[in-house]
């Protein structure tokens, strides 16, 4: 059987007695503070460097937003605290727990195109800026701030008319349900200001999981010539500027990762020569997966081996109930290979090509197609990397009533 490649396995893990090793303890140790099969293990080291490198290569004046979607586990999101600027949600869930964080609201913005009214009542009553999707979003939460008595903070979604190109979702650029058409936004804006509305600015997210720099630096261009448009036309200045983000990482065999350098050296050259429309504005952007993808194992152990007619299937106790996007169900046209890795037997040379699979009743549940791997034994464990961003809270846990994965941040 010819091995299917496998993504790169992200920088910053080693081998500790041949074992997968993540915060000084091995896959093993892990596993037993976790308390059990399978469970997600987010290591601080890595988020700690992934956000002092991304400060580095940007401009100072740069904020760094987290969007929670990614990876909402309370303790993640406890560590983020201390280390980014601002929080991005999206639901009224979402603001609990920002708010069990201990995060100041006011570091907080609520994005998505369907608000309740309840959502938007929490979030004006907390002091969280809406970044609003609609001219009926806006005036709902006008109408739930007159009644509550308190000025909302108001920020406008913009769908902008370009997008990050090769981004994996498109989330700008004709039609969308996201955002406001920019040629509604400057009579929108006017109008929230004219009610009373705290006036925060503008949010314009084009795209996500790019990995083409090019595309990042011209997206980012094409955010601040927009901004600076709509705010001349708004006549009122921005006080913040979310510019979205798109920041994508290597998930599979050929992916490279993002050159942060050559982006943050654009935009620290953007940000010399700024219109005035902006020059006071606070800018920033919002990342998920690029905070947290790498930092994520998931750690799965096999719990039978099996031949079908001359295929090996190493078959775990996890799959794509915690795991939606490695099976290749989340958002693929065709399944590649995440990184994956016989954690008990970390650095030793492969020897066999398998099958890894999780322990659900369908075809669907792949983790990895013909990987070449150590032969491993049922018992071993089983490393699934890239599993820091939208595996634990964007896959059907209790899909066969398997239930969800166990989550350690170490
Ligand atoms: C999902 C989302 C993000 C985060 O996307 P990543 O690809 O994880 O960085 C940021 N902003 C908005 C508006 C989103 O919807």
């Amino acid at each position: 059987m010819k091995p299917k490649p496998m993504g790169p396995i992200p920088s910053g893990y080693a081998a500790i007695d041949g074992e997968l090793a993540i915060g000084g303890r091995t896959a093993s140790e892990l596993v037993e503070i976790a308390g059990r099969t399978p469970c997600f293990v987010y290591s601080k080291v890595h988020l700690d460097q992934r956000v002092s490198d991304l400060r580095s290569a940007m401009p100072e004046r740069l904020g760094i937003n987290y969007a929670v979607k990614a990876n909402p586990f309370a303790p993640v999101i406890e560590h983020m605290a201390g280390l980014v600027d601002g929080f991005d949600i999206a639901s009224a869930g979402e603001l609990e727990m920002v708010k069990a964080a201990g995060i100041d609201p006011a570091r907080v913005s609520f994005a998505g195109p369907g608000k309740r009214d309840e959502e938007l009542e929490a979030a004006i009553s907390a002091g969280v800026t809406l970044n609003c999707e609609s001219e009926g979003e806006a005036h709902r939460a006008l109408g739930i701030a007159e009644r509550i008595g308190k000025a909302p903070r108001i920020a406008i979604r913009v769908n902008p008319d370009f997008e990050l190109k090769g981004s994996g979702m498109k989330m700008g650029g004709g039609a969308k349900p996201f955002g406001v058409d920019a040629d509604r936004v400057p009579a929108l804006a006017r109008e929230v200001i004219s009610a009373g509305a705290e006036w925060r600015g503008l949010h314009i997210f084009t795209g996500s999981q790019a990995l083409n720099p090019e595309a990042l630096i011209e997206a980012q261009s094409n955010v601040l010539n927009c901004a600076a448009r709509l705010a001349s036309d708004i006549g009122a200045p921005l006080h913040k500027l979310n510019m979205g983000g798109g920041f994508g990482i290597p998930y599979f065999s050929g992916d490279a990762p993002l050159d942060i350098t050559a982006i943050g050296g654009a935009l620290g050259e953007r940000f010399e020569a700024l219109p005035d429309s902006l020059a006071a504005t606070d800018l920033c952007i919002e990342l998920g997966r690029y905070l947290v993808g790498e930092a994520g194992v998931y750690l799965t152990r096999i719990v039978d081996r099996k031949e079908s007619h001359g295929v090996t299937y190493l078959i775990t106790d996890g799959g794509l109930h915690h795991q939606l996007a490695a099976s290749g169900n989340f958002g693929t046209v065709v399944r590649r290979n995440y990184p994956v890795a016989i954690a008990t037997r970390f650095g030793t040379s492969p020897e066999e090509v398998a099958n890894v699979v999780g322990c659900l009743c369908t075809p669907l549940d792949r983790l990895a197609d013909n990987a070449y791997l150590p032969i491993a034994d049922v018992g071993e464990l089983v490393a699934v990397f890239c599993a820091g961003a939208y595996g634990a809270s964007a896959s059907p846990a209790n899909f066969l009533g398997q239930g969800p994965a166990a989550e350690i941040l170490v």
